[in-house]
């Protein structure tokens, strides 16, 4: 047997193949196609066909967006480009892949289950994994179950206010974690600080571009000034998040992926484990914060372990 996982993301649409020994097998992508639900369905048929369908039992779906898992409806995706309103995505697939069923699911909590189940969680019985990439999301696993909350959008760590009144978020609040921790927001002061007369390697190297975690490493390796405020202030807005979330929750473990973690290393997760223990009660450790190990094919490997999860259980998510 073998499961299908894809990522589909806003610039490209990511697959693995992964066998029953959980290795992946295949790998494959390509560019998001513009122009909404169709192009997409087909672009996902064809990348399954590169991967490999002999012999596949279903196929799973990490998508940017808001979705209905029950009826397998993408209900809302401002990331994919020419997508309006809600579209059946599980149904749509299964019509062009043979008839394999075909889940679908949050990116955030496909890579949750797989650092969870395959990665730097594995094993764990009460688990946080925040993604901090472009924006800032996370997934939570309690008594061995990966939880979705009531609507479904439970581990929504990025907006949780850490500075009341503070910096404007993405989504339009103030304070929000993300707003201090995601790229997105952190490009934005950035380039606001360049016109206001500052120099910064950031602006510099990236350009008219976007501003990548390759160019944050490279400009913190160089010691630049905004570089390092906007990366200090990261560090400490995850710190007081974290240690919210785990005074909550009495969490022994916290996994950091997405590609902001992942560029910054190591030395990103250090400083954040202490910012956040500085941060916590006497008597709360120990507490692990790790770096994901699955980099960013944690949302297709954990897409293709949700369409394995859903085969065992006769077609119900069994983390719901
Ligand atoms: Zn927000």
């Amino acid at each position: 047997m073998a499961w299908l996982g894809v990522d589909l993301g806003g610039t490209k649409v990511y697959g693995v193949r992964l066998g029953d020994d959980h290795e992946v097998e295949t790998e494959a992508k390509v560019k998001t196609p513009r122009g909404g639900p169709e192009p997409v369905v087909a672009a996902v048929a064809a990348l399954a066909e590169q991967l490999g369908l002999a012999g596949v039992d279903g196929v799973g779906v990490g998508v940017p967006g808001l979705v209905d898992r029950q009826r397998g409806v993408l209900l809302k995706a401002p990331n994919l480009p020419g997508w309006d309103g809600a579209f059946p995505l599980s149904a749509a697939l299964t019509e062009v892949l043979g008839g394999r069923s075909v889940g679908i699911e949050n990116d955030v909590s496909a890579g949750t289950r797989a650092e969870w189940r395959l990665g730097a969680g594995r094993g764990a019985e009460e688990l946080l994994v925040v993604f901090v990439g472009t924006g800032v999301g996370g997934g939570l696993v309690l008594e061995g179950r990966l939880r979705s909350g009531g609507s479904g959008n439970a581990g929504e760590i990025g907006h949780t206010i850490v500075q009341d009144g503070g910096r404007l978020c993405s989504c339009g609040g103030l304070g929000h974690l993300e707003a201090y921790a995601g790229r997105g927001c952190m490009e934005r002061v950035a380039r606001e600080s360049h016109r206001s007369g500052r120099r910064t390697l950031l602006v510099e190297l990236a350009g008219a571009k976007r501003m990548t975690s390759g160019v944050f490493k490279a400009a913190l390796d160089a010691d630049d000034e905004v570089a390092n405020e906007l990366v200090a202030s990261a560090v400490e807005a995850l710190g007081a998040a974290l240690a919210a979330a785990v005074h909550l929750l009495d969490l022994p473990a916290v996994v950091l992926g997405g590609g902001l973690a992942d560029r910054l290393g190591p030395s990103f997760v250090a400083r954040v484990a202490t910012a956040t223990g500085q941060r916590l009660l006497a008597g709360v450790a120990p507490l692990r914060i790790v770096l994901g190990v699955l980099g960013d094919r944690a949302g297709a490997i954990g897409a293709a372990l949700m369409a394995e999860e859903l085969a065992g259980a006769g077609g119900v998510a069994s983390g719901l």
